[in-house]
Order: structure tokens, then sequence, then C-alpha cells
């Protein structure tokens, strides 16, 4: 059982981005991920050592003063937070941010996929890298799909992605799946790179299935 983790910060702020943004979070940045995008924002997160063990009673003391203060759900990011067994985690934020008066706080994550699934959420943002495909679970039952937009070949990807979701689809009899109706497709230029802005912005134009994110946390310089 996985009782410690290791833990790069936590902070309340606005999630930027994809269809929950603007809304009051708790962002838990777990360090480690071994995926190694050359255009990765959080590269300082990467290796784990550099990380102190935190207890994870001691991270959800502060999810829970953050709820009281107005935040609507937490975000589990990193690094790539799968690459730990979060189990224990989940069950544990949801055991106890439950109240009388108020249910458990809602819990998202944010990951590229390429590990198993672990733990249980309230909302799967997947973001596929292109070097390093997604396991068919996250296809299937992610809420939305990010597909950073740097280059070409990136638009070619994002098809292709959604080509995967409707033949996983086809496929799977599971019950209790998202329907492929349900998910959420969004673009999302690669921060400074005005090749990936017009890229992204011409395909959503003419591709309405298709939504546009933007990192609107960094326009307005905050974490
Ligand atoms: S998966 Fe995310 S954290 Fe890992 S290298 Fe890629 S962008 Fe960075």
């Amino acid at each position: 059982m996985t009782n410690f983790l290791p833990l790069v910060e936590q902070f309340h702020s606005l999630q930027g981005e994809g269809y929950h943004a603007g809304k009051s979070a708790f962002f838990v940045r777990l360090a480690g991920c071994k995926v190694g995008c050359s255009w990765c924002d959080t590269k300082h997160s990467w290796d784990e050592k550099k990380y102190p063990s935190i207890s994870i009673k001691k991270i959800i003391d502060k999810i829970k003063i953050a709820r009281k203060e107005g935040a609507s759900f937490c975000v589990i990011t990193g690094g790539e937070p799968l690459q730990h067994n979060l189990d224990n985690f989940c069950k544990s934020i949801k055991q106890m941010t439950m109240g009388a008066k108020q249910n458990s706080m809602k819990i998202h994550i944010e990951t590229s996929g390429v590990n198993s699934i672990s733990g249980t959420y309230d909302w799967i943002t997947l973001s596929p890298k292109r070097h390093s495909p997604p396991k068919n679970y996250f296809l299937r039952n992610s809420n939305e799909i990010k597909i950073i937009i740097n280059e070409k070949e990136d638009i070619e990807f994002a098809i292709q992605i959604k080509k995967e979701i409707s033949k996983q689809f086809r496929l799977s009899k599971i019950e209790n799946s998202l329907t492929k109706e349900d998910k959420i497709y969004y673009l999302q230029p690669g921060w400074n790179n005005a090749n990936g802005f017009s890229l992204a912005i011409d395909f959503v134009k003419n591709n309405p299935d298709w939504n546009l994110s933007l990192q609107t946390h960094k326009y307005l310089k905050i974490k």
C-alpha cells in the first residue's frame, strides 16, 4: 500500500486548461516522469529522487484546507502521476474529505496514459504523446482528450487518436464505459509556439468536433 508519494508542489489556484478552465482547484503535482517529451514545461518534475516523500495524510490535510477555502476539486498531475500506484491515495482522499454535510472531494487526474490505471477518478484528462502512445483503458475511459500541437505531425496524431477511440468503442462491449460522444476533444497549442497556434486554430475552425484549449493560467501569470 502506498502511504508516501514524492511531491513537487501542491497549491490552490484556478484550473487553466480544458473543460474545467476557470474553476477553483487544488493541484497536487507528483514527481517522476519517464515519458520524456522534448517540449515538456515541467522537466523539473521528472526525477522523483529530487523530491521528498510526503505522507498522503499530510497531502490530504492541505486538500481539506483548500476545500474549505473554495476549491471544487483536486487535480493530481505531474510529471506522470500514474507512475505511482494511487489506489490508496484516492481512497484516502475520498474517506478523509467525506463529511456529515458534504460529499467527498472530487478527484481529477491529468495523465499521458502510458501506465496502468490505479485509483478512481471523477474526471480523467488524457494527454497522449506521439512517441509513447496511451493504453486502451484511457482511450475508452478519459473524459477529455488533450493533444498538444507543436507541428503538423501532431494534428495527424490527433486524427489518429480519435479514430483509435472510435475503434476501441466498436471492439469494446464494456458496460459503464463512457460513450464516445461523452468525450471532449481539445487541441492545445504548445506555449509560445506560433506554428502550433496557427495549426490548432485552423484545424478547429474546420473540425467542429474539436475545441481549442489555451493555457489560460500562463496568460494570467498564475500557477
Ligand atoms: S508526459 Fe507530461 S510531464 Fe512527462 S515529459 Fe511529457 S509533458 Fe512532461
